[in-house]
């Protein structure tokens, strides 16, 4: 079956790149400044492979088995791409993360952050990293409490020499995100942290008015996912 014209990866890619220069004109913000991660979840390796053709390099997965599944074989056709892990990380899969990721934004305990420092020790490998905030203090989402983010900040930056960027948050689903935008960038500006990874394919135009310079988009680029 052949996708009508306008309802290609590579057609998507290019309304959703549009709608961020549009959100950063409208913001007075340089369009640069703003990275697209695609979230290539639950999608296959195909359509990873489409959206390189249509000049992707940076990709986001949340899980750390899958993204071993497909990631290498497109990394040794495209050395330049970046990866990025935008999904709870478990201290027990740290060192597979450290081996395979380019950044992880997911870091959200201390005892995280401990098992990453050492296996970034152990590999020799350095991967980025951003610390994840439950910026809507929600009990049954990953992230620390925006109470102890500077502390964990701390930790990390000053004891464990991880080389932390910025923040990351997935505002609640209800509600206008702005305001929870809003404070993850204040936050970030506080710490001294340039990155802050927020929006997501029903919200980035919002994330980027507020100062996201990583926007998470999967299914405005990829179309809806099989699965969750
Ligand atoms: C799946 C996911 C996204 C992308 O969500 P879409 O609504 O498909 O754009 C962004 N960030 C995280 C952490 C995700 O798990």
């Amino acid at each position: 079956m052949t996708a009508p014209a306008g309802d290609t990866i590579s057609a998507r890619l290019a309304a959703v790149r549009a709608a961020i220069a549009d959100a950063a004109a409208a913001a007075g913000r340089d369009p640069r400044a703003i990275t697209l991660v695609a979230v290539s979840k639950t999608n296959p390796a195909e359509a990873i492979a489409e959206a390189i053709a249509a000049g992707q390099r940076v990709f986001g997965e949340n899980r750390v088995q899958e993204a071993q599944a497909k990631f290498p074989e497109l990394r040794r056709r495209h050395p330049d791409l970046e990866l990025r892990l935008i999904g709870h990380l478990q201290s027990n899969k740290a060192a597979d993360a450290v081996a395979l990721f380019d950044v992880i934004e997911s870091i959200d305990s201390t005892k995280l952050a401990r098992a990453i420092a050492k296996e970034m020790r152990r590999q020799d490998r350095h991967p980025r990293c951003l610390i994840q905030v439950n910026i809507g203090a929600e009990p049954q989402k990953s992230g620390i409490e925006v109470d102890a983010v500077a502390e964990l900040a701390a930790l990390c930056r000053d004891e464990l020499g991880l080389p932390v960027e910025g923040l990351m948050c997935i505002p609640p689903a209800e509600g206008d995100p702005s305001p929870h935008f809003q404070r993850l960038a204040a936050l970030a500006d506080r710490l001294g942290l340039p990155v802050r990874s927020m929006g997501m394919s029903g919200d980035y135009p919002k994330a980027i008015a507020c100062g996201a310079t990583h926007v998470r988009v999967g299914t405005a680029i990829f179309g809806s996912r099989p699965y969750p």
